[in-house]
Order: C-alpha cells, then structure tokens, then sequence
C-alpha cells in the first residue's frame, strides 16, 4: 500500500548533502528532546509518533486547531500529525503542487517561472541570473519563501496545513545545535 500524505511541514538542512551518518545523531537528539516519539509501521510504511515535547516545539496558529496526534481509525490510520524521516541517495528538489514563488536572496526581486525548468534539476548545476540585481545564483539558494527544499535529508511532519504551524524558536535552536542553516516549508499535493 502507497501511503499519500497530502499536506505537511517539512524541514531540510541547507546543507545539500548529508549523509545517513549525519542524520544518527540529530535523530537521536530530536528523540531525546521529545520531539520525535515512538516508531511504528504499519504495511510498509513507517514513521514516529510526535514525542511528548512536540507541541511546545511547533507553534499552532489560529485558536484551538485540531490536532490529531494519534491515529484516528484502520482505514484513514496515516491522517493524523506524525513525523517522517525522508532520505534521499542524492539531493532532491522536493516540493508540492502548491504554487511555489520564489525570489533573489540578494535584492529580494521575484524570479519569474520562465527562469525556472526545474524537472532536471541536480545540485549546483542550474545558475540563475536575477533580472533585477544581475547577481547569479544557484536555483537552491533563492529564497523559496517556504514553498519548497533541496537536498538528500527532510523530516517531514505530515497532516500540517500549509501555514497552519510554524516552527518555535527552541525547535530551531535545536536543530541548529547540531548543523547550521536550516530551511523549512509546507507542500500540498
Ligand atoms: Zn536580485
């Protein structure tokens, strides 16, 4: 059974390459803090729970959303908040089909979607000149106003609107402590 997660909040390090030897010990640190709890599978899918701390370390918007944080029935078992973590063996372009807009991260100017042919994208090889500021830039380093990631390593905290949570300063912090530069953003299929 393919499982489909349709919404979520994903993070990546800015860091394209990272490898599974990279990610054991932030895993273990995020389990430790609380913010990834138990694993399960179910079929061949499998993923964590949220940890005990996870709601202190992402922040809902809006008043009393509902969240589910455990598996509500058999047949709809993956709608609920849980945590997945996603490896890749080389870097990705990983978005949703929500309109992504991005933007030069020097000038701020808008990168129009003309510039942009993504479908073959592979690290450091697609160099955008901004029609504004004239700087060239890796397509991976504009500001992708969380609409999207690159790179081989995410944890994708699945059944989150897009917007609909953000994460807290001390989530970042933490994920900081163990690698510099993170990005995050939602996607929607
Ligand atoms: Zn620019």
């Amino acid at each position: 059974m393919t499982v489909k997660n349709r919404y979520g909040l994903v993070f990546n390090p800015r860091h394209l390459s990272f490898s599974q030897t990279d990610a054991e010990p932030l895993i273990a640190g995020l389990q430790k803090a609380g913010f990834i709890g138990e694993t399960f599978s179910i079929d061949n899918y499998q993923a964590h729970l949220v940890g005990e701390n996870f709601l202190k370390m992402v922040t809902f918007l809006g008043c009393s959303p509902q969240i589910e944080l455990t598996p509500p029935d058999r047949e709809n078992w993956h709608n609920f908040c849980h945590i997945q973590i996603q490896y890749f063996p080389e870097p990705i372009y990983y978005r949703g089909m929500n309109r992504t807009r991005c933007s030069c991260s020097q000038c701020g100017a808008r990168i129009t979607d003309k510039l942009l042919d993504l479908s073959q994208w592979q690290a450091d090889k697609l160099i955008i000149q901004c029609p504004k500021c004239q700087e060239k830039q890796p397509v991976e380093q504009l500001n992708w106003r969380h609409g999207a990631g690159f790179g081989q390593f995410f944890i994708s905290i699945h059944n989150i609107y897009p917007n609909e949570a953000v994460p807290s300063d001390q989530l970042l912090k933490l994920l900081n402590s163990f690698y510099q530069g993170w990005n995050y953003f939602y996607y929607e299929i």
